[in-house]
């Protein structure tokens, strides 16, 4: 325990959140901050005309790493949120009309495999088995252990050379994987973390690991509802949640941190501060008064961004049971596709959609009779791509919405309530992301672990960092792995 001791946290994301809650639990007097009205960050919540929005993540895996939260703190998380289980996992589509249903039955699973490829089978075994393994080091072992030193990397070095951490999610699934399709179905995940499958490190094939293992889940009521149980859990243990409490600037006193300062003028002291917000805008604005925050807030803006993403939040007056609560909706190019999203400055002509159906699960998410949906667009960031979203978004919408209504809605624009978009550049305005990142930096092995900024940072010995941007990185197991790594420091050097 650490009585008398005090930390600010900036961001109620669910990393910000999840390391207040640790802090908390451990006797630490915590204040989180949050500049908008509701927490959740990326995990936002919108209500309109009865339905409800999730704005972020809506594919919860590791339901075990939430419920240590809970049970950390001496509380049930059923008391705060109910996870419903969701099947099958995903519908993945593809426009020539082949479709493919995974969830966790293996012999289901098998099947379908060998209606594409039969050789793929005995291929998609060993990737499990990979999958698996990638999962128990990657993740298990090193996902909460905050790389500080290049000691730690070296440490790590024979276990990922063992692994092939230098070959991309594709290559490694095409090394066992034959059928195009098939090769798309097992790396596209890569995507859900910012990640572009030829490019990223094959450590990320642990996320269909991590699915088959726990399961996906979602939230009764949504993620929203995770995250209000997440609020509620931490206001129960007498921590401190303020709105509308957007951080200006760190305050320092040589090479400590000793509180800060929101835009309207509130001071908040703490022996220490943890930041949720975006790294780029961390270190050059919030410590743009220091020159750690100078000269480190220039080297982040250099590096390599994940990709932007383009949403649609839609209510419809009709119910469409035809749909799964995730469906990956395929276009017509893959490998070219996703090079366009990362490396491109154009909107490219064809799109792969990502389509939440959440009422397959919850229908409460929509008034009865109703149904709630997104569906997102991976697209270039704004450091790439100088779109003009004022002016594309509106048609982008209407190019979407159209396909959807050909391929897996009939009558959508007659059945429309309530539509809004959401686009990178309100990624960049309503979330502080540089160049409108949707996942930060990319998860990339040059920028992954020690490579990745630190939990701890390196000059200003009370300054941390939790959530998308550092180790391990985005994700919902990632940032609350984050949290947990990020308050193992703060607990050790509060009791120094
Ligand atoms: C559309 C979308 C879909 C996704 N789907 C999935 C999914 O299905 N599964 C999954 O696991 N992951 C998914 N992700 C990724 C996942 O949502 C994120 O990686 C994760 O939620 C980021 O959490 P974070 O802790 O980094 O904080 P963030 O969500 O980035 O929150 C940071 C918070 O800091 C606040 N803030 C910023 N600056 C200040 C300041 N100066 N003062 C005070 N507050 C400030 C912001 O307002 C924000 O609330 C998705 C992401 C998006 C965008």
């Amino acid at each position: 325990m650490t009585p008398g001791k005090s930390a600010v946290v900036i961001g109620a994301g669910i990393g910000g959140l999840a390391l207040a809650i640790r802090l908390q639990s451990a006797g630490v007097r915590t204040t989180l901050l949050e500049r908008r009205d509701k927490p959740g960050g990326r995990a936002y919540v919108y209500h309109d005309q009865g339905f409800t929005f999730d704005a972020g993540p809506t594919v919860i895996t590791d339901p075990g790493a939430l419920e240590a939260l809970f049970t950390g703190a001496g509380r049930q998380m059923a008391d705060y949120v109910e996870m419903l289980p969701v099947s099958p996992f995903y519908r993945l589509c593809w426009e020539d009309g082949t479709s493919l249903d995974y969830g966790n039955d293996q012999d289901d699973l098998e099947r379908r495999i060998h209606a594409l490829e039969p050789a793929d089978v005995d291929g998609y075994r060993r990737f499990l088995a990979y999958s698996r393994q990638v999962l128990d080091a990657g993740y298990i072992k090193l996902g909460a252990v905050p790389f500080l030193s290049f000691r730690d990397m070296l440490q790590a070095g024979p276990q990922l050379a063992r692994l092939q951490a230098w070959r991309s999610v594709y290559s490694k699934v095409a090394q066992y994987i034959r059928h195009p399709k098939l090769r798309q179905a097992f790396s596209f995940h890569a995507l859900l973390v910012g990640g572009n499958p030829f490019a990223t490190s094959s450590i990320y094939s642990l996320i269909h690991a991590l699915e088959r293992e726990w399961g996906v889940w979602f939230p009764r009521g949504g993620t929203g509802a995770l995250v209000q149980g997440m609020a509620r859990l931490f206001e129960d243990l007498g921590g401190t949640l303020a709105l509308n409490a957007e951080v200006a600037t760190l305050q320092t006193q040589g090479d400590r941190l000793t509180g800060v300062t929101t835009r309207d003028g509130r001071q908040f002291q703490a022996d220490c501060v943890a930041s949720n917000a975006d790294v780029v805008h961390t270190y050059k604005d919030l410590l743009a008064g220091h020159p750690r925050g100078q000269q480190h807030g220039r080297q982040l803006a250099g590096k390599r961004f994940s990709n932007s993403l383009f949403v649609i939040h839609f209510g419809l007056k009709r119910a469409q049971p035809q749909l799964r609560h995730h469906t990956v909706c395929f276009g017509p190019r893959y490998r070219e596709l996703i090079q366009e999203i990362f490396n491109g400055d154009t909107l490219a002509d064809d799109f792969s959609l990502y389509l939440h159906a959440p009422c397959a699960t919850d229908p409460s998410l929509a008034p009865p009779g109703c149904s709630a949906h997104y569906v997102l667009a991976p697209v270039p960031h704004l450091g790439n791509a100088d779109i003009d979203w004022q002016v594309q978004g509106p048609r982008y919408r209407d190019r979407i919405l159209d396909y959807l209504e050909r391929h897996y809605i009939p009558g959508l624009r007659e059945d429309l309530v309530t539509c809004r978009i959401f686009t990178p550049e309100d990624f960049r305005d309503t979330l502080g992301a540089h160049l409108g990142s949707a996942f930060s930096l990319e998860p990339v092995l040059t920028q992954s672990a020690w490579f990745r900024p630190h939990n701890r940072d390196a000059q200003l010995s009370n300054l941390y960092l939790v959530g998308a941007g550092t180790h391990p990185g985005a994700g919902v197991p990632g940032v609350v792995a984050s949290a947990k790594a990020t308050a193992q420091l703060m607990l050790e050097d509060l009791q120094r």
